[in-house]
């Protein structure tokens, strides 16, 4: 499928913008600025686009914005996304729930709280709406291989300068080069507090579960719509993600499982363990609760399924 003419116009704007890293961030921003007709280079370091990790979420704002972007790109974005399953889940981001007995006071799975928002809780698989963004890119606009090692402001823009000896020349640069960024060390320069991404004491596990074998052990309605389960130091919580087809027509709905435990390794120092800090976790908060004694199973089952990339 050839790209949109809106992506394709002739470019009317008298300067060039180049973007450094391809991300979903850096792919919206390419489109945004063709939209405008303003000329844009993306440079990527990889080879090829592509995305590691699995589900991210979608809150309204992000959504609007998507749609004051394009048409295209929220259309993009709907061939992908999954919402809550049932439709009197709509318009509910999360159920927030107990997830610790709180010393029997509580029933854990006991719901604390539904906040619903336009549009609901709104997920998609990263690469399928990667690949989504990239259908509209017009050929010509992106270089990969192209790591930025430095860059040099002077009165007429600003070059870059790549870890393969290229040079080139922009009217501006922006950064889209993800946590680790190049682009905000340089400007920032190395000895900048705010230069390095830091460990912020939390961590995430993942596992993804298919979404029949999630149902068998939490129920439909923690299953197939969004859950928050909230514990001492940490939370799991659990979303839909993938809603199509796998090329033989199996179902292959997914569940998305992350657990947050911040407090243990904010001491140490040290990265914890799954067995014995995420998924234990959920074991020890669920062990009052008959569907949670299901959410403990799925843990175990989200260690038994990691994905290849692992990061995430
Ligand atoms: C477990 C987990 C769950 C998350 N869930 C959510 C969620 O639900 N909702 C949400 O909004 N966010 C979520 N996030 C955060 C979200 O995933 C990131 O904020 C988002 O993917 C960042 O996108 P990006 O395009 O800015 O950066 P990235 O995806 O990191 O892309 C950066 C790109 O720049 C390239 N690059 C890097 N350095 C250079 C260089 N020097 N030169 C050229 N190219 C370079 C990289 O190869 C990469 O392609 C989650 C993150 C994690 C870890």
């Amino acid at each position: 499928m050839a790209p949109p003419s809106e992506f394709t116009q002739p470019l009317s704007k008298p300067f060039n913008i180049a973007v450094v890293g391809g991300g979903i961030s850096g792919l919206t921003l390419t489109l945004a600025l063709l939209k405008q007709r303003i000329p844009v280079t993306l440079y990527e370091a990889a080879p090829r686009f592509g995305e590691i990790g699995a589900g991210i979420a979608f809150g309204p704002n992000a959504q609007r914005a998507m749609s004051l972007i394009s048409p295209y790109v929220y259309a993009g974005f709907e061939r992908v996304a999954t919402r809550n399953q049932w439709p009197s889940k709509k318009e509910v981001w999360f159920d927030f729930r107990y997830g610790e007995s709180c010393g029997d006071r509580r029933k854990v799975g006991e719901k604390i709280y539904t906040l619903e928002c336009e549009g609901g809780s709104t997920s998609v698989h990263r690469a399928h709406f990667l690949d989504e963004m990239v259908k509209l890119l017009p050929d010509g606009i992106a270089n990969f291989n192209k790591r930025l090692v430095d860059f040099a402001q002077d009165d007429n823009g600003v070059v870059l300068k790549f870890q393969d000896g290229m040079e080139t020349r922009h009217d501006a640069l922006i950064g889209t080069d993800g946590i680790r960024s190049r682009v905000r060390m340089v400007m920032l320069g190395e000895n900048d507090p705010a230069a390095k991404a830091v460990f912020s004491g939390k961590i995430a596990y993942r596992g993804l579960i298919p979404m029949d074998k999630a149902v068998e052990l939490l129920g439909e309605e923690y299953a197939k719509n969004s859950q928050m389960y909230f514990g001492l130091h940490g939370h799991v919580l659990t979303f839909c993600i993938e809603k199509g087809k796998t090329m033989n027509g199996m179902q292959c709905f997914l569940l998305s499982v992350i657990l947050m435990h911040p407090a243990d390794c904010s001491k140490s120092g040290r990265v914890p363990q799954p067995r014995k800090l995420g998924f234990a976790a959920v074991g020890r908060s669920c062990a009052n609760g008959e569907d949670v004694q299901g959410l403990r199973r799925l843990g175990r089952l989200g260690q038994e399924h990691p994905q290849p990339d692992g990061n995430d």
